[in-house]
């Protein structure tokens, strides 16, 4: 058994072992306490499990979370795109979706749009 041995102010020494169950740590966005079971510290090869940033359920859930998709933002990274010299697959996916500009695209096709083009990039970048 593996434990924890700790000097209270009074001098008494507590013992107790450390299970899956016993093991702690505060979540590094909210401080909240979760329960950490070192064990999956381990296997997710966690370089010091003693000095290791965990973050809770609803907190990663939330850095999952993607932003809503608007016009603004497709019309923001389409110019970006072409500043960079994607101009061609740009009016290509445009053809494709049968509009002459970004801004006709109707707000249920933005996000298949900004998927399809990041595959169209990624497509020539590795092919290039
Ligand atoms: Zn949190």
């Amino acid at each position: 058994m593996i434990y924890t041995k700790t000097k209270l102010k009074d001098g008494a020494i507590v013992c107790g072992p450390v299970t899956a169950k016993s093991t702690y740590t505060r979540c590094a966005v909210c401080g909240k306490e979760i329960q950490m079971d070192l064990r999956e510290l381990i296997l997710a090869g966690a370089q010091d499990p003693y000095d290791t940033e965990v973050n809770c359920a609803e907190c990663s859930a939330k850095m999952m979370h993607r932003g809503d998709i608007n016009i603004d933002i497709v019309i923001r990274l389409t110019d970006v795109l072409r500043d960079i010299g994607y101009g061609m697959e740009l009016h290509g996916l445009c053809e494709d979706f049968e509009v002459e500009d970004v801004r006709d695209l109707a707000p249920e096709e933005y996000e298949l749009f900004v998927d399809e083009l990041i595959d169209k990039i990624s497509e020539v970048r590795h092919a290039g």
